[in-house]
């Protein structure tokens, strides 16, 4: 049994290590920020934070965000709204803890879990999500993998 849950656990920081890679996608210059949706260990989804579709990949403007940069959750969500792929019941890895508005999306989207990797100073988000039954574990993604294989 502590072998299983040893087993998951690097599965988790292995999943998180890839979305903090996915995160250099973004051409944010702030902040960089990464998401992948797993579900029965397959990659369903994933996200960076950027402008929409069509937009100039500009993020801030006099240093500011634009607002209508999508967060890199949001980004997972919508691109499944537009696959054959749904997230019910999924797992969403992000390298920064959720902010409240990409935490109704999480929580309407099915996620049952959501495993992230930066503590952020606002908890509304990680709250709401766990009022809704979701999940939520923080992780260090550079944790070292001690346990044997
Ligand atoms: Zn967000």
């Amino acid at each position: 049994m502590e072998n299983q849950l040893s087993k998951q656990k690097k599965l988790d920081l292995r999943y998180l290590r890839m979305a903090r890679i996915w995160a250099e996608n973004s051409y944010c210059k702030r902040r960089q920020v990464g998401a992948l949706v797993v579900k029965d260990k397959m990659i369903i989804s994933d996200g960076y934070n950027g402008t929409p579709s069509g937009f100039e990949n500009i993020c801030e403007e006099n240093n500011v965000t634009k607002p209508y940069v999508l967060h890199a959750e949001a980004n997972a969500i919508t691109k499944l709204a537009r696959s054959s792929n749904n997230s019910e019941g999924s797992t969403l890895y992000v390298t920064a803890s959720p902010c409240i508005e990409c935490s109704k999306l999480i929580i309407q989207s099915g996620i049952k879990r959501v495993v992230y990797a930066e503590k952020y100073r606002l908890t509304d988000g990680v709250d709401l999500l766990k009022r809704a039954g979701v999940v939520v574990e923080y992780m260090n993604p550079d944790e070292e993998e001690t346990s044997q294989d």
